[in-house]
Order: C-alpha cells, then structure tokens, then sequence
C-alpha cells in the first residue's frame, strides 16, 4: 500500500553530525523493502550538495534526486512561475548555490530585484536586510525558505529563518509566499519528484507542529519519531515510532 517513505533529517536521520540510533539500519531496510526515499528538510543554509556530502560521511548512500530542501524547493517554485529570476538573498551559501543552479541571477542592487529569497544567514547584517525591505516594499516577490524559528546545531539552538523572515514581514507589513514544511509546497513537490499519491506516502518526522501536521494536511500518513524534539507528552492518537528501524517494521505490519 505505501511506495513511499518522506523522511525528515535533523532530529530524525541525525542529530548535528551523529546518525540517530538505527537511522542506517531503519533506511537499508527500507530501501530493501522496495520503499521509494525522500530526504525532506526546511534548512535552506545548505544546498542539496552539501547535504548529500554529510550523509555519504556518515556512511548513508543517497541520490541527488532522494534530497529535497527548503532552498532548492524555493529555486523551484522560481523557475517554474518565472522562469528566469533576478534574486536579492537574504541567506546563506547553499541557498545562493541552489538558486544558480535552477539558473536564477542573484543580484545585490535591490533595485534590481524581482524577488527577495529569505533563509537562515549566518552573514547577515543590517544593510541586508535594509536592502531586502527596500526591495520588497519596491514590490519585489517575497519568497520565505521556511519560518522555523530556530535549529539545532552541535552547541545548542540558533536563529532559524523563520527570525529574519519576521524581521522583513513586520518592517514591510507584506505576507511571504512560505515554501517549507508546514506549507503545502514542498510536501506536493517531494510527491511529484517520488512520483506516487498522498496516500501512498509516509512522512516521518521529529516536529509534531511541522513534520506531521504537514503530512495531515497533504493527505498522507505521519509518523513521529522520538530522536529528536518529540521525546515524551506525544497526543493519544498519534503514529510514533522509537527511530527508524522501528519504522521499517511499522509500514511491514501495516501493509
Ligand atoms: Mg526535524
């Protein structure tokens, strides 16, 4: 019945660079299982590159086409309603990296700028975002990577896009056009990549407010997995698993 498995990665595959327990075993036998793989993720700061880097050092075999992140999702979503865009980037090197491969131009005159592609920037100052507010009240497309207000990393949680995305939304009182989870966008796009139904997903997630209210809202079905920041208090009525090898025999259980 399911062909597909949407699995989250930080909290869910790995916690800043350890693999969670049973990640690799949970996703070896997926894939023995014959299940189709999508790697989802919100973090726009790094390209699909950089991630598939991290998850081959961690011994995780992964195709190109198995990764999706908020910052190719955005280049996507670009170059199919525009084609051709001229981007200011209030964001980091990886964002900047998917939207030149999608072939976006990045522009740093504001005045130039169609639209204004917010992430979490660890270069960020305020000439930036003064040139993304004057960009966008100028009516350039604001486009937000995700809104998540913060993510892990090794010394503890740090400013998420979801920070300077507020920053721009209360200076210019424009709403952003979201692409990341929970927003519809990106679920729909992993589905079309993988190719099969809502209903013929799972997506598998460590974020109760994000990872699976998506997959309600999308149709499919939505697992939590306690590696991450769901550990205890999960609702009644909610599908959960250990981690991921759990998972494996969850989906074999249920057909
Ligand atoms: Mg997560």
């Amino acid at each position: 019945m399911y062909k597909a498995v949407i699995l989250d990665l930080d909290g869910t595959v790995y916690v800043g660079s350890q693999l969670t327990p049973g990640a690799k075993e949970g996703i070896e036998t997926l894939r023995r299982l014959g299940f189709k793989i999508m790697f989802l993720t919100n973090n726009s700061m790094v390209s699909r590159r950089m991630i598939i880097k991290k998850l081959e050092d961690m011994n995780i075999e992964v195709r190109t086409e198995e990764v999706l992140n908020s910052g190719a999702a955005s280049a996507i979503y670009l170059k199919r309603k525009m084609n051709r865009a001229k981007v200011f980037v209030v964001g980091d090197i990886g964002l900047v990296e998917e939207l030149l491969l999608h072939g976006h131009e990045i522009v740093n005159d504001y005045r130039q700028a169609e639209v204004v592609v917010v992430g979490g920037d660890r270069y960020l100052t305020y000439n930036k975002l003064l040139d993304a507010h004057r960009a966008i009240i100028r009516g350039a497309l604001f486009i937000a990577t995700n809104r998540d207000h913060a993510l892990m990393v090794e010394d503890g949680p740090i400013p998420g896009a979801g920070a300077v995305v507020a920053f721009l939304e209360t200076s210019t009182q424009v709403k952003p056009i979201v692409i990341g989870k929970p927003e519809k966008y990106i679920a729909e796009l992993a589905l079309e990549i993988l190719g099969v139904a809502p209903h013929e997903a799972v997506m598998v997630g460590d974020n109760i407010s994000t990872d699976f209210e998506l997959a309600k809202k999308v149709g499919m079905k939505g697992v939590l997995i306690k590696t991450g920041l769901a550990k205890n208090n999960i609702p009644e009525k909610v599908p959960f698993v250990n981690n991921l090898s759990e998972l494996a025999t969850l989906l074999v259980r249920e057909g």
